[in-house]
């Protein structure tokens, strides 16, 4: 048996197989140990099993959202068949002894980079898409493909690193767990796991030879054992089995109020990447939606999401939410979400960088398309609009102009639209030192706990190395979430908290005598939040 430490995201148990999940290697070898005629023979079976796996995404994005949404499937179908793009690879691969995966990365590489200089709107998109078919190229040449589906079974995932895009697109039916090397327990990637409830550690240095081994994380213990001997393997399966009793004692909860035993009430919402993390948010008795991430649309999709296709997504939740509160926050893109489509620059300092309202106040086509999907689903039930990173009040005045503008246009185009409160993420320490006038603008604010403590402390919550320095009961972190709370009942404007903070219990009864109106979690953290919140008593003094 060998065990590894790591940090958990998530106290939990997860038992089973392990799966080493080996992304693509970039640096490919330019020259080929095969002949041409050989590497030909790869670039050709490659096109034909990429066409293959584009025909299959086809049918599943047809039967779910229809054949507007599914055509980019199609397109890209077509584009591995273009001469010009397949002379090209096979030109570099004949002339240049090169492998495949160099031909078709390069070829990719080559065109988008003409195709982003064309003056065509249209055609300048269509970098995007050459680089895609060229990457699902690759991925298939190089045996990376095989790497990202866990296999028939359960398993738990194993990987250097996931990108928040890469956890997204995980089977969660089949993903028991997952162990990396890399990554900071404050990520998006951290963030979707606990959502999702699944056990996870990082910093874990494994090795080749642990895929395939059975192996146990344990969130509690902050390890893996891997091989596990027969004994502690019954005794964690034990522990398991109490942990799933406990939270099965939870439920117990379900349809009780949540009010403190002095009676004030307290608004208990849920956190969701996506449509599907809904059922998990009701099977949990959520008070409604506080935190729809909607940028997860699109980290799961290969190209900008219409609006039709985000509108089905945003009225499938708030239809069954029916009638609850739905808050979706905007476009939060940039920093670690990152969608290849939109094609953005690296950058020095991407968490202080061109992310969330900045792009979507730069690129207003993106964004009308996303409020207008938000207005159309509003006619189905409660939905609250919330910008991301606000830093000022020209940025909430342009973000409510453009709209109302929506709003405008759909009324004119006779589509009915519900009423909407609007709202803004609290999380730069700029927007609290203007809550007062952000207040007069907007119906409720959000604080975001995780990036106020990022830019509160000057500290990048990507960054590993600082995680014992990511302090969120810093007394400025403290300070700032009491200042705005204060600053939004002076103008009657309700202020809950969506950062990982609002499911910290040993701060629940802090934030509520700060005033905090509403808090909004993980689906996992709701019931043991409310069994808290139904303890404390907020009439005696704190230390009693
Ligand atoms: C936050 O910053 O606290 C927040 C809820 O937003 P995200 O974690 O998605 O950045
Ligand atoms: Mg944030």
């Amino acid at each position: 048996m060998q065990v590894a430490t790591g940090k958990s995201i998530l106290g939990g148990i997860a038992i089973g197989p392990m799966r080493i999940y080996r992304k693509e290697d970039t640096h490919l070898s330019a020259s080929s140990t095969r002949t041409p005629e050989e590497e030909l023979a790869r670039f050709d079976a490659a096109r034909e099993k990429a066409k293959e796996q584009l025909g299959v995404l086809y049918e599943k994005v047809l039967g779910e959202v229809g054949a507007e949404n599914a055509a980019i499937f199609e397109i890209h179908q077509i584009m591995l068949d273009d001469d010009d793009y397949t002379d090209e690879a096979r030109d570099i691969i004949r002339r240049q002894g090169a492998t495949a995966e160099y031909a078709a990365n390069a070829t990719g590489e080559d065109f988008a980079a003409t195709f982003a200089a064309m003056e065509d709107g249209y055609m300048k998109a269509r970098a995007a898409d050459v680089k895609d078919i060229s990457h699902r190229l690759v991925t298939i040449l190089t045996g990376a493909a095989e790497g990202r589906h866990l296999g028939d079974e359960p398993a738990i995932l194993v990987a250097e690193d996931l990108t928040p895009s890469e956890t997204v697109q995980l089977d969660k039916s089949r993903l028991l767990g997952f162990v990396t090397r890399h990554g900071s327990t404050n990520s998006h990637t951290a963030i979707l796991a606990r959502t999702m409830n699944i056990p996870a550690l990082i910093g874990v240095d494994f090795d080749d030879s642990w895929d395939g081994k059975l192996a146990i994380i344990d969130g509690f213990n902050q390890c893996v054992y891997v091989d596990p001997a027969s004994e502690l393997l019954n005794a964690m399966e034990e522990k398991r089995q109490a942990d799933r009793k406990q939270e099965s004692l939870l439920q117990n909860l379900k349809r009780k109020p949540n009010v403190t035993l002095d009676g004030r009430e307290v608004k208990v919402y849920a956190n969701v990447g996506n449509a599907s993390d809904v059922g998990l948010a009701l099977q949990n008795d959520a008070g409604g939606i506080g935190l729809f991430r909607s940028e997860f649309i699109y980290l799961e999709n290969e190209d900008y999401p219409s609006e039709e296709k985000q509108f089905e997504v945003y009225k499938r939740v708030v239809q069954t939410m029916a009638g609850k509160r739905v808050i979706i926050r905007t476009l939060d893109i940039g920093a670690d979400k990152q969608a290849g489509y939109f094609q953005l620059d690296k950058e020095e300092n991407p968490a202080l960088g061109f992310r969330a309202i900045r792009i979507c106040l730069a690129r207003k086509d993106i964004f009308k398309q996303q409020l207008r999907a938000i207005l159309r689903a509003s006619a189905c039930g409660t939905v609250s609009v919330m910008f991301p990173m606000i830093i000022s009040v020209r940025e909430v005045r342009d973000a409510k102009e453009i709209l109302e503008e929506c709003r405008k246009e759909l009324q004119a185009e006779g589509i009915a639209v519900g009423q909407v409160e609007t709202g803004i993420m609290i999380e730069t320490p700029a927007a609290v030192m203007i809550a007062d006038e952000l207040a007069e603008e907007v119906e409720f604010f959000s604080i975001g706990t995780n990036d106020l403590t990022q830019y509160t402390l000057a500290i990048d919550r990507q960054n590993p190395k600082l995680d014992n320095f990511y302090n969120p009961y810093h007394p400025a972190v403290l300070r700032m979430i009491r200042m705005a709370v204060e600053a939004g009942h002076r103008h009657n404007c309700r202020v809950g908290i969506c950062g990982e903070l609002g499911a910290d219990q040993k701060l629940t009864e802090t934030l509520l005598r700060m005033g905090v109106d509403e808090l909004s979690v993980s689906p996992p953290s709701l019931l043991p939040l409310r069994k808290c919140i139904r303890s404390l008593d907020l009439s005696k003094s704190q230390d009693n």
